[in-house]
């Protein structure tokens, strides 16, 4: 969500290297400044093998590296957002003020037609689909955003895209399935798609941990729900896990048990605790996805909030 941009990343590469790691959606976002240096890092490495493969040398790589955290940590406008980032978190109109600029600022796409779409592998119970489907909905209608729910089902693109995504163990690696979908012609008005966020449903771990029953990157509008055999029976949780992950895909990046902001009543649960145990939003996460996408609003001149507001 920092907005700096990183034209020197790719200085010390010859032309034909150069052209060959913008043909990766992760560079170019990061180098639009639309993606935190700590994804681009992640991408970079689970993308390692593929680059080397291309000819791109492992000392290459490895500047790349230097160059974007060197970036990320030099630059004066990142200290500053650090610091409005700590200033945020001294009171509840300073952190709202926060996550307004935030939402203002963005540039991610995948919202701008308001659609999110969900699918289940062919392995997946059919009964689980629906209920991801209401986790969705639920904190989507609590917060009033008018979002399209779309159930796809198991549509072939979506296999193909998870099996592109599929390591050898068998886990999920999320950031491929994120990028593959990202530049999907699904999603490109000029090739006939339509922009939106995809949801999957999937019979497999996380390659993040096994631990993980979902994984979410707002800019990249992708969300996974890792339901792996047994797990399938566990219908309450895997609505609280749809609900928890969907607070991530409303731009919410952190867990409410890793910050303290001042002002806000401490709660013994939330929503987006990272154990996921509860479906009820605290005030201060709310306020925060409700003045991001105020935020998104100003910035967009787009209406996302429904014309009814029930507030609270
Ligand atoms: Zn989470
Ligand atoms: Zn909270």
């Amino acid at each position: 969500m920092i907005k700096i941009l990183f034209p020197r990343i790719l200085d010390h590469l010859s032309e034909s290297k150069k052209r060959i790691m913008l043909t990766y959606p992760f560079v170019k976002l990061f180098m639009a400044g639309n993606l935190e240096p700590s994804i681009f890092l992640d991408d970079l490495k689970s993308f390692e093998e593929d680059l080397i493969k291309k000819g791109i040398s492992k000392q290459e790589i490895e500047s790349i590296k230097n160059f974007a955290f060197k970036e990320a940590t030099n630059r004066k406008v990142f200290a500053e957002i650090n610091s409005f980032r700590q200033k945020s978190l001294n009171s509840p109109q300073d952190w709202k003020n926060y996550w307004r600029i935030v939402g203002k600022y963005d540039k991610t796409k995948w919202y701008e037609e308001k659609e999110i779409r969900v699918y289940r592998m062919p392995n997946v119970n059919a009964s689980v689909l629906p209920i991801v489907i209401s986790g969705i909905k639920e904190l989507l209608d609590e917060l009033g955003l008018d979002f399209d729910i779309r159930n796809f089902g198991t549509h072939p693109s979506i296999i193909q895209q998870v099996n592109l995504s599929t390591m050898t163990d068998g886990k999920l690696n999320t950031s491929k399935l994120f990028l593959i979908q990202f530049d999907e012609d699904w999603r490109k008005n000029e090739k006939g798609g339509k922009q939106h966020a995809d949801v999957v449903i999937v019979n497999q771990y996380l390659a993040d941990s096994d631990s993980f029953w979902g994984g979410t990157i707002f800019q990249y509008g992708g969300m996974a729900i890792s339901v792996l055999n047994q797990r399938q029976r566990n219908l309450n949780f895997i609505k609280n896990v749809a609900k928890h992950e969907t607070a991530h895909l409303l731009g919410l990046g952190y867990h409410h048990d890793q910050i303290n902001v001042r002002g806000y009543p401490s709660v013994r649960d939330c929503l987006t605790f990272h154990r996921c145990s509860s479906l009820i939003i605290c005030q201060r996460c709310r306020d925060a996805i409700v003045a991001f996408w105020e935020g998104i609003q100003e910035g967009t001149g787009k209406r996302f909030f429904k014309r009814i507001r029930i507030i609270k």
